[in-house]
Formats: C-alpha cells, sequence, structure tokens
C-alpha cells in the first residue's frame, strides 16, 4: 500500500496508550497502523447509520455496541461539558453524580436513551472508564484530566485548531473563540481546586456509573473486557456515522483497534440541552476539550490521529 495520509499524532499525550510500545515490542508494525488507517478511511463496511443520537457509548475502543453516539464517558461527556461551559444544570458545591443525574433525567424525559461503561477489572472505586476515573484525584501527583486542562488547556485549544482533514490535508480546524476558552480553562481550574476540598466536584468513578444505572438501568452500562490496545484516533465529522469497533477487532484481534468519537453527537447533545445560541455553543466546544483531554491524559505521543469527513 502507497497511500500517503496526512495523519496526524497526539504530540499532546502524556499516557501510555498507543502503538509506539507493540511495535518496539515487534508485536505489529507500522504498516498494520497504516491498514487500520486506510480501513477506516475507506472501508464503509465498517460503518453503521445512526442519525440524530446523543453520546451514549465510549470512545473506548473496546466497546461493541453501536446503538448511540460515540465520544469519551458516553453520555458522561455532556454532563463536563455543563460544568466546564455554560453550567445551566449546575449548581455551587454539586457533586458530579448530583451534577450526572440532573442532566441524565433531562435526556430521560425526552425519552433519550443515555449509556457509558465499566469493564471485567476496575477497582471498587473505579467504573473501569478513563473518562470518569481519570477526571481527577486528590493525590496532587496524579495526571488527571481536569489537572491537565488547568495546565495544558492551550495545548488543547492547537490541537483541536490543528485538526486537518486526513485524506486532502485541508485544515479542519474546530473554531474556538477567546472567550470560551477562558471560561473552560477558568472552570477547570476551579472544579481541580476544589477535588481536595471538602466540598469536591469530582468523587470517583464508580459513582458515576452508578447514576447512569440509577437514572435509566442496567442498560445504561456496557462491560468492557481486556485491556486498551488503541492505536489511532479517529475523530468523525460525518453525521450519522457510527464505526462498529467489533468489526475492527473481527479484522485486527486484539493487537489494535481505535478511539473512536463522533462530533455530530455532541452537536446533537448540545441543542437538546440549551435554548441559547451561546450556551450551546459553548457546550459543544467544552465537549472536545474534554475528549481531546482525556485521550491525551490516556494516551501517548505514538497514537494516531486521523479525521474522518
Ligand atoms: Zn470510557
Amino acid at each position: 500500500m502507497n497511500e500517503q495520509f496526512k495523519t496526524q499524532k497526539l504530540d499532546i499525550g502524556i499516557g501510555n496508550i498507543g502503538p509506539a510500545k507493540h511495535i518496539a515490542n515487534g508485536e505489529y508494525d507500522w504498516r498494520l497502523v497504516d491498514q487500520l488507517t486506510h480501513d477506516l478511511l475507506n472501508d464503509q463496511s465498517l460503518y453503521e447509520r445512526g442519525e440524530n443520537q446523543l453520546p451514549r457509548l465510549c470512545a473506548d475502543g473496546r466497546t461493541r455496541r453501536t446503538d448511540g453516539g460515540s465520544a469519551i464517558g458516553g453520555s458522561f461527556s455532556a454532563v463536563i461539558a455543563d460544568s466546564l461551559g455554560p453550567r445551566l444544570y449546575y449548581a455551587n458545591d454539586i457533586t458530579a453524580k448530583q451534577h450526572a443525574l440532573t442532566i441524565y433525567a433531562k435526556f430521560r424525559a425526552g425519552n433519550l436513551l443515555i449509556g457509558g461503561h465499566d469493564d471485567d477489572h476496575a477497582d471498587a472505586a473505579n467504573s473501569g472508564c478513563g473518562g470518569e476515573d481519570r477526571l481527577d484525584s486528590k493525590d496532587p501527583g496524579a495526571i488527571t484530566t481536569l489537572q491537565f486542562l488547568s495546565q495544558y488547556g492551550d495545548s488543547v485549544r492547537r490541537t483541536l485548531q490543528s485538526l486537518c482533514d486526513t485524506k486532502t490535508g485541508t485544515n479542519l480546524g474546530v473554531k474556538v473563540d477567546d472567550s470560551q476558552h477562558d471560561i473552560i480553562v477558568s472552570h477547570s481550574r476551579e472544579l481541580h481546586a476544589r477535588t481536595t476540598q471538602s466540598t469536591a466536584y469530582v468523587t470517583c468513578g464508580a459513582d458515576l456509573r452508578d447514576a447512569l444505572v440509577e437514572a435509566q438501568d442496567d442498560s445504561a452500562v456496557e462491560r468492557l473486557h481486556g485491556l486498551h490496545t488503541e492505536a489511532v484516533l479517529a475523530i468523525d465529522f460525518r453525521n450519522g456515522m457510527r464505526l462498529n469497533r467489533g468489526k475492527v477487532a473481527a479484522r485486527y484481534g486484539d493487537k489494535l483497534n481505535a478511539f473512536y468519537v463522533n462530533v455530530d453527537c455532541l452537536n446533537n447533545m448540545a441543542k437538546f440541552l440549551y435554548d441559547d445560541a451561546e450556551q450551546t455553543d459553548l457546550s459543544f466546544v467544552s465537549a472536545l476539550y474534554f475528549n481531546i483531554a482525556t485521550t491525551a491524559v490516556l494516551a501517548d505521543k505514538s497514537l494516531r490521529v486521523i479525521t474522518l469527513t
């Protein structure tokens, strides 16, 4: 295969998920990452249609469901987007679980299904979803999403603005106003500062998993299996396209898979939750910040970033 992709790398990654260490171990080589990139960009049989959906599935490559849009944490992306951004459903001293229950109740009242996941080996305080478990920690040495946004918010903004169409190289840059950026970073810092106080917003991932079950039922939580093998972050800008990660796994086994984010479902979420145009836009941008920052906390610099247009 002699395709030239205009791929990008997650150069702000500070985590440990990515292809480089597996390639160094001789488990596979970059040609297999190119093959996966080729398939994600060109093979429509890997996708299903799903219009007007909310974020309901996690971006996690271990997800096997296709009945919803994908974003980090599934429906939890809507919760954190509100606390980083417009705060229409937020109150002072609220916990993330209470906040999640408020927003999930709004979705459920509109007859919309919510969702997220746990996994088969998380400890009791965790859910097994990095979007929830790594949100923040009382341990000052822990690398967390809120800490990352507090410190490296500018890098997250640059990453969003520098996203390119992987097939053509054309800039897709997500527009972020200075005022939106300033609100997201200042809310991140305030939430992060609260984590070590008695009025902490962030509690633990297990609480956030339970919020999904309380607001809906067990059907809201998918149990994921095995370890992370993502080599690619695919950001899908198309409307109503849903990657079937089970089909990716059928082809690549447990060697490699992709983090997968649907931009349209974040838009659908923002339009459903807010009437005001500024709030809608701020929620959408905040959700993108959360998705990029969490991926940077979980993955290393070798993670390949592609866009689907
Ligand atoms: Zn997850």
